[in-house]
């Protein structure tokens, strides 16, 4: 019985890819919409796994999306981690190290007057937005991340865009019911959603919320009741741009988030499989659903884009198109599990913290922290065998270190010749406070 079930299932995704055959006719004249969850564990959501129901509507997109199992970010802090969406570079190549951070000693050395230096996408390099623009899109962009803004260098080449402090989802919703005639109208668009509500402070969202055993285990609930809060959303969105019809969608997180997986909480503190493991698929009507289990990186987001749209390239970009994993493209699959991918944490000066590098090649995890008195700290783990990341086996296997260090130089060699910039941001008091709120304050 089971097996018939099976032979008869296959045999109607032959038939679907037959008629998906050519994906990039399907998807010409498609409008192209990103959606962010900030800090989106992807084993939170159901479609990767999680027992509880955080996400039923994005669950539903399932049937017409190409789902990446092993997709990891850039960094485990917003602004470097999208600004290699948005550059299809790794962090070092961008320049945007470190996003806004402030420390408490640089605001009360400077009560008067504070800002901070914050390293922003330079000038020369051409985003997302300016990508969509020069490919002939009409550009919109609402972000509810602080980091997501143009000072960063990140609302280039957009129509109309604004960035909010952690307002919550509806005011996401509402700006872009207050735009969505202008949106709607004539022509293609590009449209980047960023919600921001599983970050932290997490809201105990009712009715979803339910009260634990702990107090950890009720942290736990109320960052699950804010993705199910953000669900809600994606589907209100969905419906105000029919999106279920003529759109491309691209769904992401920035990175994720720690509950005591390593002993500590947040993100932007490690390189974990926690913080850098992302939900990211790619939702269209004509797709049909498909698992893809090879490591994959959301630099390669961009690339795809290209590809699949029929766009320029970019010589700058290192990501790959994935588009041979979308069942209909004429493209052949690239073996992703063989091509080194990166995450790093690179530190300004002022913060005191140990910056962190990590690479993933063939399903082996390898962390590197060089600490300040010069002593280099290693972590490996394999990840088909111990995904949690708990058996460290940097001592054992250091042929398998020293492999993968190597990866790290030839990442290093690889530069575009651009030099990172530099801007002064001021802080007001309200600044201060949404810093201080966010954990944007050390
Ligand atoms: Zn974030």
């Amino acid at each position: 019985m089971v097996l018939v079930a099976v032979l008869g299932s296959a045999a109607v995704l032959l038939g679907c890819s037959e008629k998906a055959k050519d994906v990039r006719t399907s998807l010409k004249d498609s409008n192209v919409v990103f959606i962010v969850v900030d800090t989106l564990r992807a084993d939170h959501l159901p479609l990767y796994g999680y027992p509880k129901d955080t996400a039923p509507f994005v669950t539903s997109l399932r049937s017409h999306s190409v789902i990446f199992d092993r997709a990891i970010s850039a960094c485990s802090s917003t602004g470097p981690a999208m600004a290699s969406v948005f550059t299809s570079l790794y962090p070092s190549q961008h320049g945007l190290i470190t996003g806004i951070l402030a420390t408490q000693r640089l605001v009360k050395s400077n009560p008067e007057n504070p800002t901070i230096k914050i390293s922003r996408i330079p000038v020369p390099l051409k985003t997302l937005g300016q990508y969509f623009k020069e490919a002939g899109y009409r550009t919109f962009g609402v972000a509810d991340n602080l980091n997501i803004s143009e000072q960063q260098g990140f609302t280039k080449g957009f129509d109309k865009f604004a960035t909010y402090r952690y307002e919550g989802a509806p005011t996401v919703n509402r700006t872009l019911r207050e735009w969505s005639s202008e949106i709607k109208a004539a022509g293609r668009y590009f449209l980047y959603v960023h919600y921001m509500d599983p970050h932290a402070p997490y809201h105990r969202r009712k009715p979803w919320f339910v009260k634990g055993a702990s107090r950890a285990e009720s942290t736990l609930n109320a960052y699950d009741s804010e993705i199910r809060y953000a669900d809600e959303h994606i589907r209100e969105l969905f419906e105000m741009f029919n999106l279920d019809r003529n759109t491309l969608v691209v769904f992401l997180s920035d990175h994720g988030e720690e509950f005591g997986d390593h002993g500590g909480s947040g993100h932007g503190k490690t390189l974990y499989r926690e913080v850098i493991h992302v939900p990211l698929f790619f939702y269209h009507p004509s797709f049909t659903e498909t698992r893809v289990t090879e490591v994959v990186h959301t630099i390669d987001v961009l690339p795809t884009l290209a590809s699949v749209l029929g766009l320029a390239t970019d010589a700058h970009w290192v990501g790959k198109s994935l588009e041979g994993f979308i069942p209909g493209s004429a493209q052949q699959r690239f073996a992703a599990d063989s091509r080194p991918v990166f995450s790093q944490l690179l530190r300004r000066p002022e913060h005191e913290k140990d910056p962190k590098e990590s690479v993933i090649h063939e399903r082996h995890h390898l962390i590197v922290t060089p600490k300040r008195d010069g002593r280099i700290v290693e972590e490996l783990y394999q990840l088909d065998e111990d995904f949690v990341e708990q058996v460290d086996l940097a001592a054992a296997r250091r042929d398998i270190v020293q492999g993968l260090a190597g990866k790290f130089r030839e990442l290093h060699e690889k530069k575009p010749g651009i030099q990172a910039e530099e801007v002064d941001l001021p802080l007001d008091a309200d600044a201060i406070r949404s810093l201080k709120t966010l954990g944007y304050l050390e």
